[in-house]
């Protein structure tokens, strides 16, 4: 039986992975299906602390890795299957093949950006394409960009841009934003923010296939389409959490992400979340990595607490 299985591999897991190692804990970390998590789908990563040149997303989380492995955690390239938290030990079934006991599990399994899913938008992804304005929008100075979404975020992020791009135009499917009024008229009323209502794209263009140079729009009533030339694509059309193998195992809330009680604690005693998997606002590295830590140090005292 292990002491803390980790699920999921990002910021939040290493980070636990780091602290419980050094705790002597040994704990075993199941890596999923996308190892180091959404920032190794992004290029530079400048705002994560004691990189002040900057690091790659992949990079930092090898770094990461390593920094857990060296001090006793073992990290595995599998993914929890299903789990059974009904009784202790706790089970988690592996790749659908094995069953590893724990007494105690952090859940970090992060979230997922939506994107289109269109064929020109998921090969630029880290080329022009991005799911974070704060990850990335940095690297788009004096350009013009395009945010796909009508939500809070979609507002948020072109509001943000503005700071960078000479011009944004937020493209919504519909003629109605459902971002608060507030933030709605931030934006709007923001001069560099242009609205492309009744709008989808189809397709994300490019010249060499390492940046975006252009969109071609449609709108929906008219069946009009025509170029919008843009050097960056953002979309703020929601994320998803990860959680479909604890669903009705802990306690999530009405988006899917997992309910926390007190600290980092779920509703089961002994079983803990941290990072996006839990976090509908800041979605950082560094805050995700920072509740990695709370949850090593709330799930460390707890196993104490049961010798
Ligand atoms: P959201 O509220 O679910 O909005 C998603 C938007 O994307 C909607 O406008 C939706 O269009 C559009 N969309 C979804 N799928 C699409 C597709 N395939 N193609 C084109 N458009 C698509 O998501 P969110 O903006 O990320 O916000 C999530 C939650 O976080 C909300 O509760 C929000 O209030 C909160 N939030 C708060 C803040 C803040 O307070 N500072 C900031 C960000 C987010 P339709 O409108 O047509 O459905």
């Amino acid at each position: 039986m292990r002491n803390v299985v980790i699920i999921g591999s990002g910021p939040a897991g290493l980070t636990a992975a780091i602290y419980t190692a050094r705790a002597n804990l040994e704990p075993l970390v199941l890596e999923g299906i996308q190892p180091g998590g959404q920032l190794t789908t992004t290029n530079e990563v400048e705002n994560y602390p004691g990189f002040p040149e900057g690091i790659t997303g992949p990079e930092l989380m090898d770094q990461m890795r390593a920094q857990a492995t060296r001090f006793g955690a073992t990290a595995e390239f599998k993914a929890a299957t299903a789990v059974d938290f009904s009784s202790r030990p706790y089970k988690i079934e592996v790749d659908g093949t094995e069953t590893v006991e724990a007494a105690s599990v952090i859940i970090s399994t992060g979230a997922t950006a939506m994107y289109l899913g269109i064929e020109s938008e998921q090969k630029l992804i880290g080329h022009g394409v991005s799911a974070c304005a704060t990850c990335d929008g940095f690297f788009f100075k004096d350009k013009e960009l395009a945010v796909v979404g009508g939500g809070d975020s979609a507002v948020e992020e072109a509001t943000f841009l503005t700071r960078f791009a000479t011009k944004v135009t937020i493209i919504h499917r519909r003629d109605q934003l459902r971002a608060s009024k507030i933030m709605q008229a931030r934006a709007l009323e923001h001069p560099k923010v242009e609205m492309a209502w009744n709008t989808v794209v189809e397709e994300v263009l490019t010249e060499t296939g390492k940046e975006v140079t252009g969109l071609r729009l449609k709108d929906v009533n008219t069946g009009d389409v025509r170029t919008l030339p843009v050097g960056g694509l953002f979309l703020a059309i929601g994320h998803r959490p990860n959680t479909e193998v604890f669903q009705g195992k802990v306690d999530l809330d009405e988006q899917g992400y997992i309910k926390l009680n007190r600290f980092t604690e779920t509703n089961v005693p002994g079983v803990f979340a941290a990072g996006d998997v839990v976090d509908t606002r800041y979605r950082q590295a560094i805050t995700a990595a920072g509740m990695g830590c709370q949850a090593a140090m709330d799930c460390e005292k707890w196993l104490e607490e049961q010798e």
